[in-house]
């Protein structure tokens, strides 16, 4: 199975990769989580992006595609992956298509999961990080708790930089003007499912499900 996760910041990509990744034993290739390791482990990409990513603004497209290139024709890659956060423009889009016809890949979803603006805000502010696995969580759900639920690290939930309420306003925008143009570009290739994202996580995994099977594609 080879899925691509799309939508705005905060509109559950994440959590339904995990999901998915699990549920088929492929990886979730997240370029955000990529990114913040390479920030914190200060290697030359980390450099070059750490300070983008606080203001919310992309990373060059030459950067994110030579790093996805490297990572989706790895050996984790040969049976499937679930793509969260790539492609997030249509430079990107483009480039992927380009490699996945040299290594003959035809089979790719786009999975476009929506919701309405406002609720992805008030969600964005009420999520924090565990600086050690990089799990999200509502902070409701961690209320109280000393330690990560995920990884067992002590005081390690923070509000990431990019989650914050001016930068919420960038990405956001950067999602509608550079972002949003990419469902254009996959819709016109019959590969899209959309499904709506403001429901319970469990009703969104269902509905990716069902979409796949109507379309012979979960298996
Ligand atoms: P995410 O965790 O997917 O919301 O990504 C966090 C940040 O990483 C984004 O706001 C961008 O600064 C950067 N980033 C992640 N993926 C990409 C991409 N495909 N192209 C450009 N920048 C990216």
């Amino acid at each position: 199975m080879r899925l691509i996760l799309f939508g705005s910041p905060g509109v559950g990509k994440g959590t339904q990769a995990k999901i998915f990744s699990k549920n088929f034993n492929i990886p979730h290739i997240s370029t955000g989580d990529i990114l913040r390791k390479a920030v914190k482990d200060q290697t030359e990409l980390g450099k070059k992006a750490g300070e983008l990513m606080a203001q919310g603004e992309l990373v060059p497209d030459y950067l994110m595609i030579a790093l996805i290139k490297d990572v989706l024709t790895s050996d984790e890659c040969k049976n499937g992956f679930i793509l969260d956060g790539f492609p997030r423009t249509t430079i990107q889009a483009e480039a992927l298509d380009q490699l996945f016809t040299q290594i003959g890949i035809d089979n790719t979803i786009l999975i476009n999961i929506t919701a309405k603006e406002n609720e992805i805000i008030k969600r964005l502010n009420n999520r924090r990080a565990c600086k050690e696995c990089g799990n999200i969580f509502n902070l409701q759900d961690i209320e109280g708790l000393k330690k990560c639920p995920a990884c067992n690290a002590e005081n390690s939930f923070y509000l990431r930089n990019d989650d914050k309420e001016e930068v919420i306003k960038n990405r956001l925008d950067i999602f509608n003007s550079t972002t949003k143009p990419v469902l254009g570009y996959y819709t016109a290739k019959g590969r899209v499912i959309t499904v709506n994202g403001f429901d319970t996580i469990e009703n969104v995994t269902k509905m990716i499900v069902e979409s796949l099977k109507e379309k012979n594609l979960y298996h």
